[in-house]
């Protein structure tokens, strides 16, 4: 777990950004602000040479929402500069070529300086390819095949969530969503749920209009231990907790009103 934030500017929490690290390599789902920083701090903590800056080279975008994408130009662009020769390849929704083309272009005066300024900067990492997908494979080589698939996150056209398949595990992270089955069908048994979750106690503090949004887009506690117990995860890690001053055990607790299962509050750094 590189990060478990939200947009809320907590320094305990990154913004979301889940590292999948198969064999040897690294698959990151969303680039939320911090992630460069991150997997360079769970690289040094955990001697993790999967996260090792030439190795970023490949991320899974849930959905386009700014919490979940702020981090991506510097994912884009500071490995580059760290000695990274591949080109970061983006996978995500219809939306995402252009975000990484109008990245690019902003950029556009930084890279030119840094290929024919005089800074001994190799000529290919810079070169970010992006892939509007849709649901199902995604992708696959000899270690994983990630398959997308449609979440329920408000009014966004294309959420998705991906589910990793790897030698030897089944992990879905769930990006944002309201309760959905599709969560339970990509699941159904898998080794690790990754999910999203708010307070549904603290739910009752924030404002009408709000509490109408959160209940549009996003999953309580309440009912992510609904979801899991029909998911039957074998470890459930919470992930872009929205506490609202709850803590964990308030999360676990509202979690295991349904769900006997094994589940954890995420944070950053922790390694599932
Ligand atoms: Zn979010
Ligand atoms: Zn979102």
């Amino acid at each position: 777990m590189l990060g478990s934030g939200t947009p809320n500017a907590d320094p305990d929490h990154s913004g979301p950004s889940v590292a999948i690290v198969v064999g040897g390599a690294t698959y990151l789902v969303d680039a939320g602000p911090g992630v460069v920083r991150r997997a360079a701090l769970a690289q040094r903590v955990d001697s993790i040479a999967a996260l090792r800056m030439p190795n970023l080279d490949r991320v899974f975008i849930t959905h386009l929402h700014s919490d979940h994408t702020t981090g991506l130009p510097d994912l884009m662009l500071s490995p580059w500069v760290l000695d990274r020769t591949r080109p970061l390849e983006v996978y995500g929704p219809p939306g995402t070529t252009r975000m990484v083309r109008l990245l690019q272009d902003a950029y556009s005066e930084d890279i030119q300086l840094r290929l024919h300024g005089g800074e001994p900067s190799n000529k290919t990492g810079y070169a970010s390819v992006a892939h509007d997908v849709k649901p199902g494979v995604v992708y696959q080589d000899s270690n994983v095949t990630v398959s997308a698939f449609e979440v329920a996150h408000g009014k966004w056209e294309h959420a998705f969530a991906y589910r990793f398949v790897t030698h030897d595990r089944v992990i879905v992270v769930s990006g944002d969503t309201r309760p959905t089955d599709a969560i339970v069908r990509a699941c159904d048994g898998c080794d690790v749920l990754v999910h999203e979750v708010y307070s549904a106690k603290q739910l009752a503090t924030r404002t009408p209009d709000w509490q109408a949004y959160h209940r549009a887009y996003h999953t309580s506690g309440v009912e992510l231990g609904d979801i899991a117990a029909r998911a039957r995860p074998k470890l459930l890690v919470l992930y872009h907790q929205l506490y609202w001053g709850a803590d964990d055990s308030e999360l676990l607790r509202e979690v295991r009103e349904k769900f006997s299962g094994n589940v954890v509050s995420g944070r950053d750094l922790g390694v599932y």
